[in-house]
């Protein structure tokens, strides 16, 4: 008698309390009013581009090898990669230095096009993913801080503006590196001090550059390692494996500045979704030796 009342008595309690935080809730949900729709223009390029806070002093931090850290080439590689695994509706990446642009489809819906949505996830995988692998690429070397990347979503309405996009950020590399190259050849080989390398370098142009390295170092500016010249592409292409064809992210730097690399890969700018990827003919790195290895292992989705 006493538990069939006292169980009345919680049932009630509960139903009163229940009915009086609901009114609550209903009369706060106003609040929700206030956030606006930042839903993207339908039907356009939506190019995000993400870079390193304070990478000058990161690298400094982290003893960076100057002026081309191969290592974190490779982990912001890594960290895009992880993005594009993630989001299918990513066609194209491209990286350089602290900074990574992904490409999404034209006719993406994902989060709805909602922009803040889009950058935050987007961001936030790729810098938990830079925290995450950091290990895979510097070993023993401790990460002292957590690092962090700005972040920011530009539209593009025609194929023109998105590959003169892509041209622009691989040009800068081009640019950066001659420079720093230069630079630091003068401090570590020449041993100049910052200060005179930047005073000998001061209104020169490409080709002085070059010829500084050549005549004064013996070094021929071609031969320098395509990543450091002219940054990753990551894209989606078929490999044959085990005779059967696979889908795969691939990483290449080939030069987006010729036709011929737009002519190449013109089907990944389709709104058709394109179901079979151009053949894959390139080394195979370790990227693509990563996605390899999980089809072998079945653990690939
Ligand atoms: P901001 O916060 O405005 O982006 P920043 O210091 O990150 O400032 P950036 O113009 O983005 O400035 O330049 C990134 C810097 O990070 C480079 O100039 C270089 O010093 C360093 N850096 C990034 N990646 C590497 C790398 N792989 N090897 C050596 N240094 C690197
Ligand atoms: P979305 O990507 O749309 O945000 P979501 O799955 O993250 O989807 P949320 O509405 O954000 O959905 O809800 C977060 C969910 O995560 C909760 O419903 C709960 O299942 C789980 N969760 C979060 N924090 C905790 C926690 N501390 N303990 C147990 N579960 C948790
Ligand atoms: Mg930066
Ligand atoms: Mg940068």
């Amino acid at each position: 008698m006493w538990k069939l009342k006292s169980t009345r008595i919680v049932k009630h309690y509960l139903s009163t309390n229940f009915l009086v935080l609901k009114m609550a809730k209903s009369s706060f949900e106003y609040v929700k009013k206030f956030e606006h729709d930042d839903s993207l223009l339908p039907n356009t390029w939506i190019v995000i581009r993400l870079d390193g806070k304070c990478f000058h002093k990161f690298a400094d931090d982290h003893n960076f090898t100057k002026p081309n850290d191969l290592r974190a080439l490779k982990l912001m590689n890594y960290a895009a990669y992880t993005v594009l695994k993630e989001y299918s509706d990513i066609l194209l990446s491209f990286g350089q230095s602290d900074e990574y642009s992904f490409v999404l489809r034209k006719d993406s819906c994902l989060y709805k096009r909602r922009s803040a949505k889009l950058l935050t996830t987007i961001n936030s995988k790729f810098s938990s993913s830079y925290v995450f692998y950091w290990n895979k690429f510097f070993e023993h070397l401790p990460l002292k801080y957590p690092p962090c990347f700005d972040g920011r979503i530009v539209l593009y309405p025609c194929d023109e503006n998105l590959i003169d996009y892509m041209k622009w950020r691989q040009a800068d590399v081009h640019i950066n590196n001659l420079y720093n190259t230069t630079f630091w050849t003068l401090i570590l080989k020449g041993q100049l001090t910052p200060v005179q390398a930047e005073k000998r370098l001061s209104g020169t142009v490409s080709a002085d550059k070059n010829e500084i390295l050549f005549q004064e170092f013996n070094m021929n500016y071609n031969n320098e390692p395509e990543i450091f010249k002219r940054g990753t592409i990551l894209l989606r292409k078929s490999l044959l494996h085990n005779k059967v064809n696979k889908s795969i992210i691939v990483d290449v730097h080939d030069d987006m500045l010729k036709d011929k690399f737009w002519k190449e890969n013109i089907y990944i700018l389709s709104v058709k979704k394109s179901k079979q990827n151009l053949m894959y003919k390139g080394p195979t790195t370790e990227i693509i030796e990563d996605q390899l290895s999980k089809y072998e292992n079945h653990l690939e989705a």
